[in-house]
């Protein structure tokens, strides 16, 4: 299957659902999952008319998109995996949206290279809705002084982020995550990954996580 294929067909699963609940497509944006990809995948994926891209590692992210940002200037990258304080850095260099702030040590640090580089990515909170020991995420009981301390260092926070535990019904995760986002005011609410983004979709989702179903199987 080609990407292009996979994407028409992500598109259709997408327009259902919008129909479904009742919101328009333009509501709903695809984040393509690139991590593990090689290079000829990524560049298929920006043929196939894709712009908005999410990575897992901030080095990883350098290496896919530095340099194709000079010829692709409508990039919007993602960050949706842990972020370290080192490389708060060259997150905020790299990153339009930073998915995955979980405390405030990582939200501090980036409040700070954001002052020093004049930028203001959009920002999210993830949750860790399952509160599950070995997962990234602030815990349900943590996140409103996480959201207050955001708000106090001015960063541009817009919404949470959750990835359900595995042997859990998604859909009670992603309920709870559009509950406590409106909650809190925030608009955007990234949920949902390739075997479950029509679900999302329906309960919510502005943003979906897509990489399987995209590009198939990391190698
Ligand atoms: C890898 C990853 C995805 C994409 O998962 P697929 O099941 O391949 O669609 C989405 N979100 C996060 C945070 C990921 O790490």
């Amino acid at each position: 299957m080609t990407i292009s294929t996979n994407l028409s067909e992500i598109n259709s699963q997408i327009s259902k659902s919008c129909a479904h609940s009742g919101r328009k497509i333009s509501d709903v944006t695809l984040v393509a999952v690139s991590k593990f990809q090689d290079d000829g995948k990524i560049d298929e994926a920006l043929n196939a008319g894709l712009r908005v891209f999410g990575e897992n590692r901030v080095q990883e992210g350098m290496s896919h998109w530095e340099a194709r940002r000079a010829k692709y200037p409508d990039l919007q990258l993602h960050l949706i995996g842990p972020l370290q304080s080192n490389k708060a850095k060259d997150a905020v260099a790299l990153f339009d949206v930073i998915e995955t702030i979980d405390r405030e040590s990582i939200a501090i640090e980036l409040a700070k290279e954001c002052a020093k580089q004049h930028k203001n990515p959009v920002c999210l909170i993830q949750v860790n809705t399952g509160n599950e020991d070995q997962k990234a995420g602030v815990s349900l009981d943590d996140l409103p002084a996480l959201i207050t301390k955001c708000q106090d260092l001015k960063l541009n926070l817009q919404g949470l982020m959750c990835i359900p535990p595995v042997d859990e019904p998604a859909a009670f995760h992603f309920s709870l995550l559009k509950k406590l986002a409106a909650r809190y005011n925030l608009p955007l609410l990234s949920m949902g990954m390739s075997a479950d983004f029509e679900k999302a979709i329906k309960v919510g989702a502005t943003h979906i996580r897509v990489g399987t179903a995209l590009f198939g199987e990391r190698v």
